[in-house]
Formats: C-alpha cells, structure tokens, sequence
C-alpha cells in the first residue's frame, strides 16, 4: 500500500514560484528605464513589478496599443505591432547602453578631470554610473562611425531624439527616454564647463575624449527649447589626419595651378562655398602642401579643427574678445610668410587680409558665398574696392561635396530605358553606373567618405582688368552661377562614371 505523503509545496510548485521570481526580478530590472512607463508612474510599478512583472507589463502594453488606437485612429493590429516593436527597441537599448559603456573611450573636461570624477564616482549612486555609461556609449559611437556631429533634441512624448550627423548627411542614432537623457545631457554640460542648472540661456563649452587611437575634441552648446533643452556637440576628431589636394578630389591641373600660386611669396586664395563644403578641409589640404620649416604659418581658426605640428595656431574666441580681425591685426606684426583666416566674416577682416596679400604675405581664406563670382560681389559688398580685390586675388576655387559610394557594398544600378538611352547618347556604359546599397561597414547607407568637386577662376590679367573695370555685378555674377553648376555637375558626373558616387548624390549640388 502506497503512503501518500502530502508535500505543502509540491517541488514544481517550488520551480514554478522560483521561476516566477526571477522572472519579475529579471522584468523589474529590464524595464526600470523603460519609456512604456512614464516617471511618474515609476515608484508604484516597481512595487508592482516586483510581485507580477510580466501581468503588469501586460496591462501596461494593453493600455498603450488602446491609447495609440484612440489617438492615431490605426487598426488595433497596427498599433499593437508598433507598440511592441518600440518595446523591443526599449529592451535593446537598455541591453545596449544602459548596462555598459564604451570602456574604449575615457571622457575628461579641458582641466584633464574624468567624467566618473566630476559625475558619477564619489557617490555609489547606480543611476549616476548608468548615466555615465550611455554618455561614454554614445560618445565612442560617435567617434566610431566618424560623425561630425551630435544632436540631441527634445522631442514629443517625453522623449529625446539623439541623432548623427556623418558625411554631412543627419541620420537617427536613437530615441532615448528623457529621464535618463536628461541626466545624460546634465553629464555632459558638467565636463563641458557647463552650469547645469541653467537650462534656458544658450551656453557654450568643451570636452576631450581619449579613445586607444589618440584624443578627440568637442564643442558643446545648449539652448532651451519648447520642449526642453537641445545640445548640439561639434566633434574634432585629430586623429583623421587632413587630406592632400588629390585626396580630397582635386584634378591634376588644378592642384598644378594652386602649388604654383602657394610657391609664391604674396598673393590670396579664396575658397567659396556653403557650409559643411569642405572649405577648411580644402585649406588644411593647400597647407600640407607648405613646408612649415622654411615658412613661418600662423593660422586663425574657429575652432582649430586639426593641430599642425610647425604652425602657429590661434582660436578665435568672442567671449575674450578675440576676433579674426584683431587675430589678423596681431599677427601681421610676427612677420608670417603665410596666413590662413579660417573665414572672413566682416569688412575689417577682408580688407587686412587683402592688403596682407599684397605686401609679402601668402594668404589663404574661406567665404561664404554661392559662386566664385558671388564671392567677388560679396567683397564688393564688404566695401572692398575693386582694384584692391584685383590685385591681392590670385584664385577663386566654389566647391561641393558628394559622398562616395561604400566600396564593399555598391551595386549595379538598375536604370529606367530613358536613363539607359540618355546615357548611351553621351557614349557611357550604363554599366559602370553604381547605386548604394548599405552594409555593416556604411552604417547601412551604402555611402562612406566624400570627396569635392571644384570650380577654379583664375585672377589673370583679363580677369583682373574686368574686376578693376567693375564689371563683375549681381546680374553678371547670377550668369556666372549657371556655368558654375555646370562646370561642378560635368565634374560630379565624372565621379557617377567612374564609379566614386551615384546618380542620386549629385542630384543634391546641382
Ligand atoms: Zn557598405
């Protein structure tokens, strides 16, 4: 006879209860930062989590699908696939970046102080070492993919939007949730420099990071907006050692006309072009082509992007009343052979600089302008007289970028008949057409690197004559803007038949 013995707990129901445990353990700690719940909430539905975790998510899900319903007017399945794939991208994250840096990468403010001093490691707080960690992920991410910039905005729904900016192009990095971005933001305006609690008036300030290549550089400036506060961080990155003239696209012929200007011991050229061109990338190229050991070069930048061993370098800084043309007044006494003025801004700046060009000094600038011939009608408009501008100027060079096709992803483009006809009319092989497609090594865009386009004006003699004559104008200069978009889009179509970009690309500077 068979003495049944009854158990209080029957070993299953013993694994069960563990299981359930864990599971809510596991739940609390997954979803602890998670956007689905919002701040507010947060004390409570820990509690909560605690003894049912995965009932409460249940609830909680059910109650955003139905809130998305009610707002958006989608069909339930819509919502309840949204809702989960935002879930799902909470949980990667939190895996991602919540429970560890970038140990690559050490964060420092301007005085050498580590982030984990200034933030997060004299208290044992676990949320402030958290913080840290995101801010170093998203900082070595950064650096990593080569971006040029870091934007975080507030945006809708209590969250920040985080996004890269990388070969001129904005793209998403992540939607972080806005109680921890707002702490990550605060980490980083306190190794900036930053007062945190100001969180209205625009400020400014600046970090280093050392990655295992060397150490980076960054500009931080905050702003208050509707929603919050934005951060935008310029990155610097030294260790992308600046390009030569063929590097960053330039011809033969027209690296051949520039070296002969730069030997030169007087004279000016002007590089032209909107922001994010490659006007200081291109002026970096024209003086890797000086030899700083026979030259004295003394540059004015805002900000210094790129250390050049032998050369002066000074930063213009408003605040300390430290302007280019008071830079350019300084320096003209140090008796350099070459200047580089990072941009002429204001009259004052534009007429030193010319009236240096003249008097022993190779100088080297950017302006912000369309054309080469708006250049000239912009320093027109600066009060530059025209037989000044006729003598000091050498060369006038526009430029655009477009990025390059990803090498290891590109493929054939698939081409409309009209496409493949034009082309054949012009003699192209459709063939050598490419289009991206984007891989592990592109970030997905199918594009990496850019390269320039250029349009020159050389300021000889028949040029100089018309400038002196005055007969460059607006109008003249609009008819000069055409032929310019042709010369760049024949030179651009250059690099779509060779392989270097796509159709599409160059449909951006024309
Ligand atoms: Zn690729």
């Amino acid at each position: 006879m068979l003495v049944a013995i009854e158990l209080l707990f029957s070993p299953y129901k013993v694994a069960f209860l563990v299981f359930w445990f864990y599971l809510c353990m596991y739940l609390l700690q997954r979803f602890e930062l998670s956007s689905l719940i919002s701040a507010r909430l947060k004390p409570w539905t820990n509690v909560l989590m605690l003894f049912a975790a995965p009932f409460v998510l249940f609830l909680f899900f059910t109650h955003e699908v139905f809130k998305k319903v009610e707002q958006t007017g989608v069909s339930i399945v819509d919502a309840f696939i949204t809702t989960f794939g935002h879930a799902i991208k909470t949980i990667k994250y939190i895996k991602l970046g919540g429970a560890r840096g970038n140990a690559s990468i050490i964060l420092l403010d301007p005085s050498g102080r580590s982030i984990h001093e200034i933030y997060g490691g004299k208290s044992n707080d676990d949320y402030a070492k958290q913080t840290v960690a995101v801010a170093e992920r998203l900082i070595g991410d950064a650096v990593e993919m080569l971006a040029s910039d870091i934007l975080i905005n507030p945006a809708e729904n209590f969250d920040y939007d985080v996004r890269f900016r990388v070969d001129g192009v904005l793209s998403p990095y992540k939607k972080i949730d806005s109680f921890l971005c707002g702490a990550v933001v605060n980490s980083i305006k306190a190794i900036s420099g930053m007062d945190i609690a100001e969180k209205r008036r625009p400020q400014d300030g600046a970090f280093v990071a050392k990655t295992p290549d060397g150490s980076v550089s960054f500009r931080v400036a905050s702003a208050g907006i509707l929603h919050g506060e934005k951060l935008s961080i310029r990155i610097l990155n030294q260790n992308l050692a600046p390009q030569t003239l063929s590097e960053i696209g330039m011809d033969e012929r027209t690296c051949q006309i520039v070296r002969d200007i730069l030997s030169k011991d007087s004279g000016m050229i002007l590089f032209c072009g909107p922001t994010g061109s490659g006007k200081s990338t291109s002026l970096y190229a024209m003086l890797r082509e000086i030899d700083f050991y026979t030259r004295n070069v003394i540059t004015i930048e805002d900000p210094v992007e790129y250390v050049l061993t032998g050369a002066s370098q000074i930063e213009v800084n408003s605040k300390a009343d430290i302007t280019f043309a008071k830079s350019l007044r300084s320096i003209l006494r140090q008796d350099p052979d070459v200047i580089m003025v990072g941009e002429i801004r204001d009259e004052e700046t534009a007429s030193i600089a010319l009236k240096a060009s003249q008097t022993g000094h190779m100088v080297l600038a950017t302006l912000h302008s369309s054309s080469n011939s708006a250049a000239l009608v912009r320093l027109l408009d600066l009060h530059i007289s025209p037989l000044l501008m006729a003598s000091g100027l050498n060369l006038i060079i526009s430029q655009r970028l477009v990025r390059k096709l990803c090498n290891e992803c590109k493929s054939e483009a698939s081409l409309s008949d009209a496409q493949i006809n034009a082309l054949r009319q012009k003699n192209i092989d459709p063939g050598n057409i490419y289009a991206p497609v984007g891989c592990s090594k592109c970030g997905g865009t199918g594009y990496k690197g850019r390269i320039g386009v250029f349009d020159i004006m050389v300021i000889d003699d028949e040029v100089k004559r018309k400038i002196s004559e005055s007969k460059i104008t607006v109008a003249s200069s609009v008819k000069d803007d055409e032929q310019m978009k042709n010369n760049l889009h024949k030179q651009a179509m250059k690099l779509v038949i060779a392989g270097v970009t796509s159709l599409e690309e160059i449909k951006r500077i024309s």
